[in-house]
């Protein structure tokens, strides 16, 4: 039963597209993941079942409006990775 969240190449576009421009206090892979992850943990998941209507959900999780609430998900996820990043985290994790 394969299915997919969408939500996640969403969310993945968008850090790819700001994460230049995000105030995140190291700007390296593992910081980058860090936020991907605690951003998806904020959000709630767009599971489609695979290659059906894949495009149209997409296009939803696409409108400005959509963008707009992901990415203060996202912003807010840069503030707690700058402030606990992972590799200076050793009692958590
Ligand atoms: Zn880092």
């Amino acid at each position: 039963m394969p299915v997919h969240n969408m939500m996640e190449d969403a969310v993945r576009d968008l850090i790819d597209k700001q994460w230049d421009n995000l105030s995140v206090s190291c700007h390296c892979d593992e910081c980058k993941t860090d936020v991907f992850a605690l951003s998806l943990n904020r959000l709630n998941p767009h599971y489609v079942r695979q290659q059906s209507g894949s495009a149209y959900v997409k296009a939803d999780l696409m409108t400005e409006q959509a963008k707009a609430t992901l990415l203060t998900a996202i912003v807010e996820c840069a503030k707690v990775v700058s402030a606990y990043p992972h590799h200076h985290r050793k009692d958590i994790k």
